[in-house]
């Protein structure tokens, strides 16, 4: 995966608003979902759509402490390449928001930490382990969020869809055990 300081940037389309818009959203959620015990070391991202593209967190970037540049606009991605803006690289799972997003026009927000599902919640499960920062991972949540809101990827974490960041964290945090942290390898977010 390729990242390029915004290849395409849109000239249209103010960025630095964009994120002065939505940073309080982000810095927000991400303070709620540290205060459930659910950020992880620097485990986790958060995205919103936004016209021409999706805002995300940065990688590398604390959920329960992020600040307004570490919010990154992301204006296109595929297999190869994540063109984006901003002081730092997008999330590496940027790849897997933007898929869904694609997919599934109707979906506003994504909310995900790397911790395991409570048990009584009988969250859907993907099979098996696909490898994180991959496309293919994006592609094997969509048949499972068509029929549900809140998924579990299956040794990584839960991931939420929501019609804002509000109502994603906010599934987050009735579906995420915070006794169940995964500890993930570190991606290398450029080549
Ligand atoms: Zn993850």
């Amino acid at each position: 995966m390729k990242y390029e300081d915004g290849a395409t940037r849109p000239d249209s389309i103010n960025i630095q608003a964009l994120i002065d818009k939505y940073a309080q959203e982000f810095i927000d959620c991400g303070k709620l979902i540290g205060k459930n015990g659910l950020a992880v070391g620097s485990g986790g991202n958060l995205s919103i759509k936004v016209p021409g593209g999706i805002l995300v967190t940065s990688t590398g970037s604390a959920l329960d402490n992020l600040h307004s540049n570490e919010i990154i606009f992301v204006a296109e991605a595929n297999r190869e390449k994540v063109y984006f803006w901003g002081s730092k690289g997008p999330s590496s799972e940027s790849i897997n928001h933007w898929t869904i997003y694609k997919e599934m026009p109707d979906v506003k927000a994504i909310a995900h930490v790397n911790v395991g599902s409570k048990e009584d919640k009988n969250i859907p499960s993907t099979p098996k382990e696909i490898p994180y920062g991959t496309i293919e991972l994006g592609y094997g949540m969509i048949p499972l969020f068509k029929k549900t809101s809140t998924i579990f990827l299956k040794d990584h974490g839960v991931v939420t869809i929501g019609q804002s960041l509000l109502e994603a964290t906010n599934l987050l945090i009735e579906s995420a055990d915070k006794n169940k942290p995964f500890i993930l390898p570190f991606v290398k977010p450029f080549i």
